[in-house]
C-alpha cells in the first residue's frame, strides 16, 4: 500500500523532492567535464593527421637531397669525362676526328649545365618542403600544448568532483534506504521514472502557464493540468501523478522549499 496518512504523505513528498534535488546535484557535478573528453580526442586526431603529413614531408625532403646528390656525383665524372675530351682534342690528327671530340664536349657540357638546372629546382623544392616541414611542426606543437591543457583542466575537474560525487552518492543512498523502508511502492515508482525519463527528472514542480491565467501545467511535460489536480498538489497532502507523464508533481514553492532546507 502506497502512504495515506496525511503528515506521513507529507513526509514521503519531502522525501521525494530532496531524492530528486540530489540526483540533479548529481548530474549537475557530472556534466563539468562538458564535452572535455571528446574535444581532447579531436585534438589528438589532428595531432595523428599532421604526423604522418610530417613523416611524409621527410620522405620527400630526403628523396629531393639524394636526387640532386646523384646528380652533383654525376656532374663531377662529367667534368672528369670534359677534361679527358680536351685533352684528346688537342692531340687529334684530322678534322673529322676533331668535330667529332668536339661535338662530344659539348653535348657532356649541355648535361652538365642540365644537371644544374635539376640540382638548383631540387634544393628549391627541398627549401620549400623545409618551410612546409617547420609549419606542421609548429602547428603541431601548438596542437600538443593545447592537449596538455585541457587533460589538466580534465584532470582537475575529476579530482575535485570525485569527492562531490561520492558525498552525493552516499547521500542517495541513505536517503533511498529511507524512503525503500518506508514506502517500498513509492520507491519503486520514483526509481521507475527517474530511469525513464532524460536527465533522471522524475519528480518536478508545476509551471504557472502564460496563455491562461490560473492555470497550470506539468513541468516535466506541459501538459495542462485540471484545476481540482491543481488544488490538490497544493494541499501537499497527497502523491499526484502527471497523467500524461507519469512524474510525480509539487508545487513550485514547496519544491524550493525543500531544496533550500538542505545543506
Ligand atoms: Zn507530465
Amino acid at each position: 500500500m502506497m502512504t495515506t496518512d496525511t503528515s506521513q504523505v507529507r513526509e514521503r513528498l519531502v522525501d521525494l523532492i530532496k531524492l530528486q534535488v540530489l540526483y540533479d546535484r548529481l548530474h549537475a557535478v557530472r556534466a563539468r567535464q562538458g564535452d572535455l573528453p571528446q574535444q581532447i580526442e579531436d585534438l589528438r586526431d589532428k595531432v595523428a593527421t599532421i604526423q604522418h603529413a610530417l613523416s611524409e614531408t621527410a620522405e620527400m625532403i630526403r628523396q629531393a637531397e639524394s636526387e640532386a646528390r646523384a646528380l652533383h656525383v654525376s656532374n663531377d665524372s662529367l667534368r672528369d669525362h670534359e677534361q679527358k675530351l680536351r685533352k684528346r682534342l688537342e692531340a687529334v690528327r684530322t678534322n673529322q676526328e676533331y668535330y667529332k671530340i668536339e661535338s662530344e664536349i659539348k653535348e657532356t657540357h649541355l648535361t652538365i649545365e642540365k644537371n644544374l638546372q635539376d640540382i638548383r629546382r631540387l634544393q628549391h623544392k627541398a627549401d620549400s618542403l623545409r618551410q612546409r616541414y617547420a609549419e606542421d611542426e609548429a602547428t603541431l606543437n601548438e596542437l600538443q600544448a593545447r592537449i596538455a591543457e585541457k587533460e589538466q583542466r580534465l584532470k582537475e575537474i575529476i579530482q575535485h568532483t570525485a569527492e562531490q560525487e561520492a558525498a552525493l552518492l552516499q547521500q542517495i543512498e541513505d536517503l533511498s534506504k529511507v524512503l525503500q523502508e518506508q514506502d517500498p511502492r513509492l520507491f519503486l515508482l520514483f526509481e521507475r521514472r527517474r530511469r525513464s525519463f532524460r536527465g533522471g527528472k522524475a519528480v518536478c514542480s508545476i509551471i504557472s502557464t502564460e496563455r491562461l491565467e490560473g492555470r497550470y501545467a506539468c513541468g516535466g511535460c506541459f501538459t495542462l493540468l485540471p484545476r481540482e489536480m491543481h488544488r490538490k498538489i497544493k494541499q501537499r497532502d497527497k502523491i499526484i501523478i502527471c497523467e500524461s507523464c507519469g512524474r510525480f508533481l509539487v508545487d513550485e514553492e514547496f519544491y524550493a522549499e525543500v531544496a533550500k532546507s538542505m545543506p
